[in-house]
């Protein structure tokens, strides 16, 4: 974004710090090292809690000497002997002491000194551009000037020093112009050098305070400006100090005096006087001191670059630089927890085994809290607004990733869910019949659901952000639900299924054994002509069918009930058990159709008509067993028990009802396919002509139990058998002679 706020530190990493750092050099570079030398002297992580200061004066006025018995620095002075200039552009120390005045009083921490190159007072534009410059980077950063002026130069107006002052406060104005909502002030230190003492300081006081005025009104001021006073700016202090040489011990007392003022201090309530030190909270810039080195060198930046100083600009971007810059530092603790848990998601899902990983949510949300914590400490101390936009894209950042693993964990809780309940219902109902079918499907589906969802409902809760939307994840809970309500409904088909498997092979059974009874009747040949057998009724074989259909309906009549209390018990829906029960009814009258083709092979039918026509053949109209003579009409008799047996083969044939001669209302009973059927639910039905009509098979058809051509070949051999019995008689008679 901004190239001159490039990553600070790269510089000389082995520096010697002993003298301080030069911050600006003759070339007017700014040094990069800056930020190395604050955090090797622990400003750097001191937030707000740290002072900068800056001194002005001319050339060899003793600043550096003052700085150095006051801040216990090593900022070169020049020798008594070679006279030069020994401070090029500007350098900056820690402050070495901890205490003033003999110890007694505990001077601030971290304060940091600026020593900046002076002028010599002549007219030199080169050394004036950069008086100009170091001036406004001084202001820009600093929040007490000190000013060093000997004691014989107050009150000459014309003083180089004045000049200075006038540079000052030309460039305060300039910064004010961009920064008017500022409420920051900076304290004008005087201290007065060589002080003889023959005039109270009181005095020279007022005499600077009158020039200062004087200065100020004739200074041109921008637009806007034009009213401003000089105390709308800056706060003013004064000191006097003894000549060093003339009177060392005296100079150093009053230094270590001196020295007690740089504390904290206050603005009374009552009278608006300072209490305590000199460094007021509205002195201090608010650049966090981790953020001073990029805040600085941006200022340099412009201030070398001639632009026009906007120190809201600069402090914003400073915020972005910073904020970006420790979200990055934030987000490496992040990524410690987070990355390894997606890669073993993202393995796991690579192998097609969604894993649940465990205790997910309290990784996950103490990660997010960590970061974001950690984040608000440094960056808020940054521009608010900036501070708060970057806030919400790390919060995004974190979110996002947070948000594709919890929702893979509750996709894989889901599969997994899923799979356990499905298997927990089968295992319940396999070991349900294997105890003996006294299982209820209902509750066992309803215990397994209920746990299931209980642990998926508490993965899910333990996954929640408190005041996070997106971490609500209760429609992910009612699509599980939802999905389990599904895999149940399957389960309960599939229980069905077995239930209608296993009311079938009752039917089959039944079936088997009234169907062949009814048919077996067949075999007497007293149906019809015979005697009583049990003083009842005769069994017609007339009614042979009225009487399978009745048996039949009977029968299904009983399996539909037990299908459809137990149906009921696992809570099959009314449409289910319609269905059932049709499907039930189709397949008990395809099993009696089978019964029936069975019983009328070729076989078994002639075998049937064989006992018959020998049960009237041999048989009297009492039932006594006919011993043949040859004078018996044995021709006559083989013909009406054949006729009599032949009539059977066309009753056979059809399935007809004998009252109304024709076949039973097979659609009626089985009925229309009920609205709930599913096309799976038809899959495994054979039609049924009449019933199914567009398969094109006819009721008649349906109810046709013996074709035309197998009845002529059925009467072609029955006879041949019949022919063989009366042959067999007719012999028997003859034999009966002869004996
Ligand atoms: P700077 O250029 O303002 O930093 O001045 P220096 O600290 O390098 O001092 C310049 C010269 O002034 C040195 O030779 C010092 O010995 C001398 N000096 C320092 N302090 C005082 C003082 O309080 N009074 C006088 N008269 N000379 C001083
Ligand atoms: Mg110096």
């Amino acid at each position: 974004m901004n190239g001159h706020f490039a990553p600070v530190g790269n510089g000389p990493s082995a520096q010697q710090y002993e003298h301080g750092i030069q911050v600006i050099d003759g070339d007017k570079e700014f040094n990069k090292s800056l930020n190395e030398y604050l955090q090797e002297t622990h400003v750097a992580e001191a937030g707000f809690n740290y002072h900068l200061i800056s001194v002005f004066g001319s050339q060899s006025t003793g600043k550096s000497t003052l700085l150095n018995h006051l801040f216990g620095t090593e900022f070169s002075v020049m020798s008594e002997s070679e006279r030069r200039q020994t401070t090029k552009g500007i350098w900056m120390s820690k402050n070495k002491k901890e205490g003033a005045n003999g110890g007694a009083t505990k001077m601030a921490e971290n304060i940091l000194v600026m020593d900046v190159e002076g002028t010599d007072g002549r007219e030199r534009g080169e050394d004036q551009d950069f008086e100009r410059k170091s001036a406004l980077f001084a202001l820009a950063t600093s929040e007490v000037l000190i000013v060093n002026i000997w004691e014989h130069q107050v009150g000459l107006y014309q003083g180089a020093n004045m000049g200075l002052l006038k540079t000052v406060f030309e460039v305060n104005l300039q910064i004010f112009l961009k920064d008017r909502q500022s409420t920051t002030r900076s304290l004008l230190f005087f201290v007065i050098r060589d002080h003889i003492g023959t005039t109270p300081l009181s005095n020279l006081r007022n005499t600077l305070h009158q020039d200062l005025t004087k200065i100020w009104s004739s200074i041109s001021k921008p637009q806007g400006l034009e009213d401003s006073k000089i105390d709308d700016y800056f706060d003013f202090a004064f000191a006097a100090l003894p000549h060093k040489i003339l009177q060392p011990d005296k100079f150093l007392a009053e230094v270590d005096k001196l020295g007690s003022r740089f504390t904290a201090g206050h603005r009374s309530t009552k009278d608006q006087e300072f209490v305590g030190g000199v460094f007021l909270p509205e002195y201090h810039r608010r650049i966090p001191a981790d953020g001073l080195s990029v805040y600085a060198e941006g200022v340099w930046d412009q201030i070398a670059n001639n632009k026009d100083l906007d120190l809201p600009t600069q402090q914003e971007l400073l915020a972005q630089f910073r904020c970006d810059e420790i979200s990055r530092e934030v987000l490496v603790a992040f990524d410690t927890v987070i990355t390894p848990l997606e890669e073993r998601q993202a393995e796991a899902a690579r192998l097609g085994k969604p894993t649940v990983l465990p205790d997910l949510g309290a990784a996950g949300s103490g990660a997010r809290e960590k970061c974001v914590k950690a984040f608000e400490i440094q960056a808020s101390r940054y521009h608010k607004g900036v501070y708060t936009t970057k806030r919400t894209e790390l919060e995004s950042k974190v979110d996002s990733r947070l948000k594709a693993l919890y929702q893979g964990q509750l996709s894989a809780a889901h599969k997994a869910g899923v799979t356990a309940f499905s298997d927990a219902v089968t295992n319940a109902v396999k070991a349900g019949q294997k105890a003996g079918g006294g299982y209820e499907f209902a509750e066992i589906v309803d215990k397994q659901k209920k746990k299931t969802l209980e642990i998926f409902k508490k993965e899910a809760k333990s996954l929640a952000i408190p005041g996070v939307a997106w971490s609500n994840f209760k429609p992910q809970y009612h699509l599980f639900e939802k999905e389990l309500d599904e895999v149940s409904s399957k389960l309960r088909k599939e229980e069905m299924r077995r239930l209608a498997i296993r009311v079938e092979r009752w039917v089959k059974s039944r079936l088997g054994e009234a169907i062949g009874l009814e048919f077996n009747k067949l075999g007497t040949g007293r149906g019809g002509n015979g005697a009583p057998e049990t003083g009842d009724k005769p069994p017609s074989e007339k009614d042979l069918w009225d009487r399978i259909w009745n048996v039949f309906i009977g029968i299904v009549r009983e399996a539909q009930e037990r299908f459809a209390d137990r149906a009921k018990s696992f809570e099959a829906s009314e449409d289910e058990v319609d269905v059932g029960l049709w499907r039930l009814r189709r397949k008990s009258w395809v099993a009696l159709r089978e019964k029936i083709d069975e019983e009328v092979m070729e076989g078994n039918i002639l075998m049937k008509l064989r006992e018959n026509f020998e049960d009237k053949f041999r048989y009297d109209d009492d039932g006594v067993p006919r011993i043949w003579r040859p004078t018996d009409d044995i021709e006559g008799v083989y013909t009406r028990s054949r006729e009599s047996t032949l009539t059977l083969i066309p009753l056979l044939s059809r399935f007809r009802l004998a009252e109304t001669y024709a076949p039973p209302d097979l659609p009626g009973f089985i009925g229309a396919q009920p609205a709930g059927a599913e096309p799976e639910d038809e899959e495994d039905l054979a039609p049924i002509g009449g019933v199914d009509e567009e398969e094109g098979k006819s009721l008649e058809e349906e109810m046709t139990v013996l074709s035309e051509s197998k009845r002529q070949d059925l009467v072609v051999k029955f006879k041949k058998t019949a022919d063989g019995v009366y042959v067999e008689a007719k012999r028997s008679a003859i034999g009966g002679i002869t004996q």
